[in-house]
């Protein structure tokens, strides 16, 4: 006789993207020695040769991650290409390759395809990766894209999450809360355009922050320059879910706490405009809005005369006892501890 027991039902909003992927992983041990790290990092880290070989993979779902609304087919092949290379940069290594798999509903046309691999090809022109291969399915609703970028990097080059050390220095390229507040705008121009459609909507001023959203950058440039400064950064990873959020994943995987300095964000004017307009703590943007895909890292102090007043690279706090936390220090010497806000994808 079965059992007339009512089963367990935990929803997975109880736990959020994080901690379900701990729940449903942890049981898994890696087997062999070519794997080096698994989850847990920006990319797993594989070694076959002299090199190490980095993996990192990546899931968009309309509706979830894009609307199509505001997001030209072109632009999200982009983008979708980029975010996957950030994540290979931010372990201090160079993208080689990617795979690109696809589900497409009957909505779409050939030319709409197109448009979509116009874009993923302008991006691996422009970061010298191949196409290598993918798969292609038919969605009932919608467009899903996956992306896999594969990498490379000598061991001793490489930047885990997990090398921060205590009085290290805690370094943003870029600035941040641009992609969110960019965002803000697409949506109240779509909210616009609902009520009436004859309406042109007008996007002069923000245009840095729309691009900032529409048309991402992966920070090679940034991983080119450490390298040209000789610098190695202890611990790294990419800002895809909000500078708080990656923070907070630096001092779990590094066993360090952090102090940030609130006066020390690094905002566009642009994005500090728009934030006054919409009434929205510019802070706020910065810690919680995802999508900037600058790098984040922490490098020794002895590094800091090479990198001290580089318009790219801004000290933004360091890296304290673990004992800490995570604190955000304002104006007036208060401490604010950094909470996960990031993307919550449930
Ligand atoms: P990122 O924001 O840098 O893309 P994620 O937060 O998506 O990283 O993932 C964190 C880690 O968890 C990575 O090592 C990733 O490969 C792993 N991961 C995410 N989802 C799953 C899953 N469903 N099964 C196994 N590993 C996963
Ligand atoms: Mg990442």
């Amino acid at each position: 006789m079965l059992e007339n027991k009512t089963p367990s039902k935990t929803a997975i909003s109880e736990l959020g993207e994080f901690a379900l992927i701990d729940h449903l992983t942890s049981s898994f041990n890696l087997k062999h020695k070519t794997s080096v790290l698994g989850i847990g990092d920006d990319a797993a880290v594989l070694k076959f040769g002299k090199d190490e070989t980095l993996v990192s993979t990546d899931l968009l779902i309309e509706g979830v991650h894009f609307d199509l609304s505001y997001m030209p087919l072109k632009h999200l092949g982009y983008k979708a290409v980029v975010v996957n290379l950030s994540d290979i940069y931010a372990m201090n290594a160079s993208p080689t390759q990617i795979t690109v798999s696809i589900a497409v509903s009957n909505r779409f046309t050939l030319e709409a395809i197109e448009e979509f691999y116009q874009g993923i090809s302008i991006a691996c022109e422009n970061y010298k990766v191949d196409l290598i291969g993918g798969d292609t399915t038919s969605s009932t609703s919608g467009l899903t894209i996956s992306i896999t970028a594969l990498g490379s990097v000598s061991k001793k080059q490489i930047s885990l999450r997990s090398g921060a050390q205590e009085n290290d220095l805690l370094v943003v390229s870029g600035d941040l809360g641009g992609a969110y507040m960019g965002l803000q705008v697409l949506e109240r121009e779509k909210a616009v355009f609902k009520v009436n459609p004859n309406s042109q909507p007008d996007l002069s001023g923000y245009s840095y922050s729309i691009e900032r959203q529409l048309k991402p950058k992966a920070r090679k440039d940034i991983i080119e320059l450490l390298d040209e400064l000789d610098i190695k950064p202890s611990a790294m990873i990419d800002i895809s879910d909000g500078l708080s959020s990656e923070i907070l994943h630096l001092s779990k995987a590094s066993d360090v706490g952090f102090h940030l300095f609130e006066e020390k964000l690094p905002i566009d004017p642009e994005v500090i405009g728009i934030c006054e307009e919409f009434k929205f703590n510019s802070t706020t943007a910065v810690l919680n809005g995802g999508e900037d895909y600058e790098l984040l890292f922490t490098i020794s102090q002895n590094d800091f005369e090479k990198i001290k007043n580089h318009p790219l690279l801004t000290v933004i706090g360091h890296a304290i006892d673990s004992k800490g936390g995570c604190q955000m220090i304002n104006g007036i010497g208060h401490q604010i501890e950094l909470t996960a806000q990031g993307w919550k994808s449930f």
